[in-house]
Formats: structure tokens, C-alpha cells, sequence
């Protein structure tokens, strides 16, 4: 927070005396960052070179007036998710008008001849609501930024930078209710590496942990992008596709179990070669099964692959 010496502020008024006995003020009473602008136009170029926390402009000037002026301020503000105090200098404007300045967005008015302590105080409280609201602007921009990447860490598996189950649940659910809606099919596939308690008890946990990161790339670079690749804990993955088509499609699957039979893992004990098992469960049409049934499906699936010898898919 600035403390209110600080405060930096512009002066607009197109008397240039006006504007130098104003600045004398504001320096007597210890605000030292005062520029000064002759019109409207100067002072937003100078707004848009180096903010100010509190801007006191003359009501009339030629070209831009004052109320012209604090609603091009506003839209910088909002642009730049700031706030910039404004006060008005008044000569004899009416209550009518001081209403409708308030509703334009002006915080403040101070009437013309300046008294030089009222000056004073009135800066200081604009230049307090300034800060409030920066502070707030500030404080709102930074809890949305953690909240977005509370939401990644709380959705990613850290081992292999994948999706997590809890990921993979509400993609398959906005899978299936479009597939519902607009036709095609969802497939869920479930994938568990074969017997890897014997590649860790083998290679060591940590060339078991390398096995898992390479098959999660793999298994990104079989599908298409658009496809979604999650890790569902320990050595079991899941894979969702979606087809326009109703037609079941094997091809991709045989292709998975084939990239990761054809080549060893390359770990630091050594290489490492695995297989995997499948089970796959679609959904083409009518009412769409909540997403847990359909991978309570594709796991059940993946049973029967294990059973019939593993290192295949079950659909
Ligand atoms: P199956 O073919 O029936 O799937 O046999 P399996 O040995 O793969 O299955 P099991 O469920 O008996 O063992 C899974 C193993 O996976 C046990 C555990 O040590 C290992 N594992 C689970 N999570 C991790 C991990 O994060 N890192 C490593 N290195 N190993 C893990
Ligand atoms: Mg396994
Ligand atoms: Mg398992």
C-alpha cells in the first residue's frame, strides 16, 4: 500500500496559473508526484504512461470537460482493472448537476476559490478510496489466479503431469451428455499394466515410476489431442474418446497395446518391457449412463482381460 505522500496525482486545468498554485498546495502539504496537464488529452496520455492514484481536473475546459474526462478514466480503469480517484473542480454548478457528475463516476468535488487545508484533506481521502480499491482489484486478480491453479493441482496426477480421475469424471460427463445430444459414440477405455508389482519388485519403485511417465507419453501420443488420457491411480490409465460415428472403432486400441509392447521403456536400471491390459465399454445411444457406470464397465472389462491372459482388449 502507498503510503499517502506517495500518492501520485495530476492536475488538469487549462489556466496554467490555476495549476501551479494548485501543485504549491498539494507540495506544501507534502504530496510531491504532481504533474501537471493543460487539457483532457494530455492528462490521459499521461494516465496511460504512469497511473495516478488521484486526478483533480477544472469541471469546464475547452474540448473535454471534466465529465468527459472521469468517464474516459473509468473506461482506462476497467481496461487496466485499476482505480483512479477523480475530484471536480466547481465553480457554481447546481445540486442537478453535482447529482449527475456523482453518477458519472466522480468521488469527490471541491469548490473554486481553492481553500488550501480543504484541498488537502480532500486529496487525502480520495487518494484512501483510491488505494482501497486497488488494493481490492489487487487482492481479487491474485485469488483468482490461485483458485485457477488450486483447480489444476486439484485435477492433475503430479507423477505424470495427466489428468486425474477426478478430471477424467467431469470431461466423461460432458462427453456423454454431448454424444447424447448430438450422437456418436464414447469410449472408455481402462488400461492396467501387467503384472507391474513384478517390475518394481525387479527394477526398484523408481524405475517403476519411469515406466509410468513413459507410458503416460505414449499413450498421449497414440490418441489424438482431443481424445483425453488420465492417470486413475497406481499402474491404471483411462483413455475417452469420442467418435462421430456409431461404429465402434478397435484399430486405436490394438494400436495402444502395440506401442507399448513393441518398445522397452528406457529406465535407469536398464530396459523395461511391458504390457498392458484393456477393457473398453461404449456409449452410442439413449439416456447417457452416469459416467461412474460407464467406467464401472470398462473396468469390468479389463477383468476379463487380466483373466484371459492379460496383454489384450476385452470390449
Ligand atoms: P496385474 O497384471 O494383475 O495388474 O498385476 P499387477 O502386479 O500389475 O497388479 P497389482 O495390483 O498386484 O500391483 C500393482 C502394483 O503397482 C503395486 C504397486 O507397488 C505398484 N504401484 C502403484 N502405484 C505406483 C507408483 O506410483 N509407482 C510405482 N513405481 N509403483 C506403483
Ligand atoms: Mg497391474
Ligand atoms: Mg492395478
Amino acid at each position: 500500500m502507498p503510503q499517502d505522500r506517495d500518492l501520485a496525482t495530476i492536475v488538469v486545468d487549462d489556466m496554467e496559473v490555476s495549476c501551479a498554485t494548485i501543485r504549491a498546495a498539494l507540495n506544501r502539504a507534502g504530496y510531491a508526484d504532481v504533474r501537471l496537464a493543460s487539457d483532457a488529452n494530455q492528462a490521459l496520455e499521461m494516465l496511460a504512461e504512469r497511473r495516478a492514484d488521484v486526478v483533480l481536473a477544472d469541471w469546464i475546459m475547452p474540448a473535454m470537460d471534466g465529465l468527459t474526462l472521469t468517464e474516459r478514466i473509468r473506461q482506462l480503469d476497467e481496461e487496466t482493472n485499476r482505480y483512479t480517484a477523480v475530484i471536480l473542480f466547481t465553480a457554481k454548478e447546481g445540486v442537478e448537476a453535482l447529482v449527475e457528475a456523482f453518477e458519472r463516476g466522480v468521488d469527490d468535488y471541491l469548490t473554486k476559490p481553492l481553500n488550501e487545508r480543504e484541498l488537502a484533506a480532500r486529496v487525502h481521502a480520495a487518494g484512501r478510496i483510491a488505494t482501497l480499491q486497488n488494493t481490492l482489484l489487487e487482492t481479487t486478480a491474485a485469488l483468482t489466479h490461485f483458485n485457477r491453479r488450486l483447480q489444476e493441482l486439484a485435477t492433475t496426477d503430479p507423477l505424470t503431469g495427466l489428468g486425474n480421475r477426478r478430471y477424467l469424471e467431469g470431461r466423461l460427463n460432458a462427453l456423454l451428455l454431448e454424444t447424447a445430444a448430438r450422437g456418436g459414440s464414447t469410449c472408455c477405455a481402462m488400461i492396467d499394466i501387467d503384472h507391474f508389482k513384478a517390475v518394481n519388485d525387479r527394477y526398484g519403485h523408481d524405475a517403476g515410476d519411469e515406466v509410468l511417465k513413459s507410458l503416460a507419453t505414449r499413450l498421449r501420443r497414440t490418441v489424438r489431442p482431443t481424445d483425453v488420457v488420465v492417470r486413475m491411480g497406481g499402474e491404471e490409465f483411462a483413455v475417452v474418446m469420442h467418435y462421430p460415428e456409431l461404429r465402434l472403432n478397435t484399430a486405436i486400441f490394438d494400436r495402444i497395446l502395440q506401442t507399448v509392447r513393441e518398445r522397452a521403456v528406457t529406465t535407469a536400471a536398464g530396459p523395461v518391457e511391458i504390457t498392458v491390459s484393456m477393457g473398453v465399454c461404449c456409449y452410442t445411444r439413449g439416456a447417457p449412463p452416469d459416467p461412474d457406470g460407464l467406467l464401472k464397465c470398462a473396468d469390468e472389462k479389463l477383468y476379463a482381460a487380466k483373466a484371459a491372459g492379460r496383454d489384450r482388449v476385452v470390449y
